[in-house]
């Protein structure tokens, strides 16, 4: 079931560390020059908690949960 929770990444604010995507590997992979890439779409299961692990690890504070 939607749980209407979406993942979204401010572009400008990210840095390229990389680490989002080895926190929340079922929502987020790595574009051809390392930056994440996240689809916008609702998450369901285990993205919820890996994207908030991933949106608080976050050193750029780049990643938001709405
Ligand atoms: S952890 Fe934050 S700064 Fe690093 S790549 Fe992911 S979104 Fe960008």
């Amino acid at each position: 079931m939607p749980s209407g929770t979406r993942l979204t990444l401010d572009r400008i604010a990210c840095n390229g560390h990389g680490i989002c995507a080895l926190m929340a590997p079922s929502c987020i992979t790595l574009d051809r020059w390392g930056y994440p890439v996240v689809s916008g779409e609702e998450l369901e299961g285990k993205a919820i908690p890996e994207a908030r692990r991933a949106a608080r690890a976050c050193p750029a504070k780049a990643l938001k949960l709405c």
